[in-house]
């Protein structure tokens, strides 16, 4: 039999808590977190900063040579777009549209994929985003779908917002789960989709410790006790 490669890919739609819990899931296991979303919203933040928009190609291809999107040492390991911390920087509602944007550039996802198999490769891995399960690691030991009414996700995502200071109510957070959902699941580029193998979770019901627990449930029974 082949040998189970240490990658757990968690994918979902927005506000389906797969941060949280890959977050949690890895520092429980001990295993490397990434998450892949910060890289696209860092890029997304490099092309806002340098004035351009990112829909446009033309905007953001020449920028993807000249930035460094990476991570610190820490847990959970700081983003840094060119050195810098932007963590917080890039959590705002803007640039997570921005990152949706940039993430629909077949030439974009390309890179970022390949930086990603990277640092994913290097030893044991939690990694969340939309694609992880389909096209970064298809081969991963383990694939998680996490999935959640509309409703609660935008429910989760207005708490988020608030927690970090900005004022949005609800009905603009269901939009703008909406309106991600569609670019996400509709777009030609690696759309978000169920892979075939998926353990598929819905946390419509679940609170956060649920959510996490039923994560390390299926790790454990897959990966035995060897998990680090
Ligand atoms: O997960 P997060 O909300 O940080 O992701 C921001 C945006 O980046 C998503 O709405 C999605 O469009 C894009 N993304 C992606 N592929 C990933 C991770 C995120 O297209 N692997």
């Amino acid at each position: 039999m082949p040998k189970l490669l240490k990658v757990i890919a968690i994918d979902g739609p927005a506000g389906s808590g797969k941060s949280t819990t890959a977050k949690e899931v890895a520092k429980r296991l001990g295993w490397t977190y990434l998450d892949t979303g910060a890289m696209y919203r860092a890029l997304g933040l490099a092309v806002h900063r340098a004035g351009g928009n990112p829909e446009e190609l033309n905007d953001v291809e020449p920028l993807l040579d000249k930035v460094e999107i990476g991570f610190g040492t820490g847990f959970p390991p700081a983003v840094l777009l060119n050195g810098e911390d932007v963590s917080e920087l890039i959590r705002t509602p803007e640039a997570g549209q921005a990152a949706s944007q940039v993430s629909t550039h077949g030439l974009v996802r390309k890179r970022m994929v390949e930086l990603q198999r990277a640092i994913g490769i290097k030893q044991p891995c939690v990694l969340e985003g939309r694609d992880t399960t389909t096209v970064i690691f298809p081969d991963a030991g383990l694939k998680i779908y996490v999935d959640g009414s509309v409703e609660v996700r935008a429910k989760r995502r207005l708490h988020d917002y608030t927690v970090q200071g900005h004022t949005m109510n609800i009905e603009e957070v269901i939009a703008d789960v909406i309106e991600r959902d569609k670019r996400d699941m509709g777009r030609k580029e690696s759309p978000l989709q169920v892979a075939e193998d998926a353990v598929v979770i819905d946390t419509t019901e679940m609170n956060m410790e649920e959510q996490i627990q039923a994560v390390m449930d299926v790790a454990l029974d897959r990966f035995g006790g060897s998990s680090r």
